[in-house]
């Protein structure tokens, strides 16, 4: 008999798999359903995958990472799970940038959900939803038993546990489940937030909805600093700080610098240096010299911004031939380097991903079992894996599921 802890993505496959294996299983959610965080996945529409060739996929992934995830990617590839939704009904499209959805209709995140409930149930596993479990008894190489709410031991030959990660709580992924194998001495890393949006310590909330689009969001070591990351990417105001795919990817970066008390904002609209932006500037004031310098301004930044640092900077109606060199410099340095200033402490629970959790080194990723364990196995986000956006944490834990799946 085989348990299977964490209802989600990866749980939902290894239980499927492990009971096509021919074992008997049984899967515990602690939620009243299955797949509550995938039912949440990509605004709920389900960014299900990633398009392209498995090695492509990979590449997405820090190197570490890549190198751990080949074998279960290539086990079970992007083109295979598809294959599985399409045999259950699930349409899917590819859109342009290579992420891939079910076909856009209401609800398309819950039939995804659904199309992997009906395999785990066909397949034969004993569901078990609302079932929380508190605690794991054992000591290596053998897990015994699961600690159940009311105090009763649920014993198995093996477990496979897909708990997932710490953020969104509301999910049910509260995270314990490493701190418990922590100190039953498997490997684990501190919980830190990933694909998260990031506070600013001096927010602008009136520009609440505005993007940043086409540029470069930089983290750099100080104001003025050396750069220390970057991603190119869209921002997006919120009411305390930024969004949008910029913000997401640069987020366990600009963290991990925070905490070392070197971490500075600031948006490139141009990918020019401040020299190369100051000599287009020139030639602009040669070519075009009745050019209002706003208009000029909102050329890279959005009116609404442009408008209120013309306010609060009082610069009046600036023609491009009259512009003083101070002004010159101002203007060169917000479209090179806008100043976001400070970030602040990037919060674990909203991240789409969170970063830590099972090492790496302390799983075989053959078979995802737990190193000095016989009949422990961790799969998902549980495992210290996080990509970016764009399909690859589902392609993650689908393929790192299914391999744990078939080991146990
Ligand atoms: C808002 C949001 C949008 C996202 N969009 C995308 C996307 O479009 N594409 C993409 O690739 N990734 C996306 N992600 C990330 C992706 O959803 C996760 O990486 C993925 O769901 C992880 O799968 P998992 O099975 O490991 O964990 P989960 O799906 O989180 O499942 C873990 C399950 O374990 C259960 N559990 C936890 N502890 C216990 C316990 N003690 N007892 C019993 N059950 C327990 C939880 O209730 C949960 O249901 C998104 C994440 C968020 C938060």
């Amino acid at each position: 008999m085989i348990i299977v802890v964490g209802g989600g993505a990866a749980g939902m496959v290894a239980a499927w798999r492990s009971a096509l294996k021919g074992h008997r299983v049984t899967l515990l959610e602690a939620n009243q359903k299955l797949g509550v965080k995938l039912r949440i996945s990509g605004g709920g529409k389900c960014n299900i995958t990633h398009d392209g060739p498995v090695e492509a996929v990979l590449a997405a992934f820090s190197r570490e990472q890549a190198r751990f995830l080949k074998a279960s990617f290539h086990r079970f590839t992007n083109a295979d799970v598809l294959d599985l939704l399409h045999r259950e009904g699930v349409e899917t499209q590819v859109r342009d940038n290579g992420r891939v959805f079910p076909l856009d209709r209401p609800g398309s995140a819950a039939a995804v959900v659904a199309a992997f409930e009906a395999l785990v149930r066909k397949a034969g596993v004993q569901v078990s939803t609302g079932t929380r479990v508190m605690g794991l008894e054992g000591r290596a190489p053998r897990m015994e038993a699961l600690r159940l709410q009311d105090g009763t031991l649920l014993r198995a030959d093996a477990f496979i546990l897909a708990t997932g990660g710490a953020s969104y709580p509301e999910t049910g992924t509260w995270g314990e489940v490493a701190g418990w194998l922590k100190k039953l001495g498997v490997p684990t890393l501190p919980w830190t937030p990933a694909l998260a949006p990031i506070p600013l310590k001096a927010p602008h909330p009136s520009w609440e909805g505005v993007a940043f689009r086409d540029g470069t969001l930089r983290l750099l070591e100080g104001e003025g600093g050396r750069r220390i990351g970057a991603f190119p990417g869209d921002i997006l105001f919120t009411k305390n700080g930024i969004s949008g795919p910029g913000a997401l990817e640069l987020s366990s970066r600009v963290e991990a610098a925070r905490l070392k008390g070197r971490a500075w904002l600031a948006y490139d609209f141009t990918g020019l240096s401040a020299a190369e932006a100051d000599a287009g500037l020139r030639r602009e004031q040669i070519e075009n010299p009745h050019l209002s310098a706003r208009n000029w301004l909102q050329r890279w930044v959005p009116e609404r911004v442009a408008e209120s640092l013309w306010g609060a900077e009082r610069l009046g109606d600036l023609r491009l031939k009259a512009l003083p060199k101070n002004v010159r410099s101002r203007l060169v340095d917000w479209v090179t380097a806008f100043p976001l200033g400070l970030p602040g402490a990037v919060p674990l629970e909203r991240g789409e991903v969170a970063a830590g959790g099972v090492a790496r080194s302390a799983v075989d990723p053959h078979t995802m079992r737990v190193h000095s364990w016989e009949n422990l196995l961790v799969c998902g986000e549980l495992l210290d894996v996080d990509g970016p956006v764009g399909g690859y944490n589902l392609q993650a834990a689908f393929s790192t599921g299914f391999v744990a799946g078939e080991s146990a």
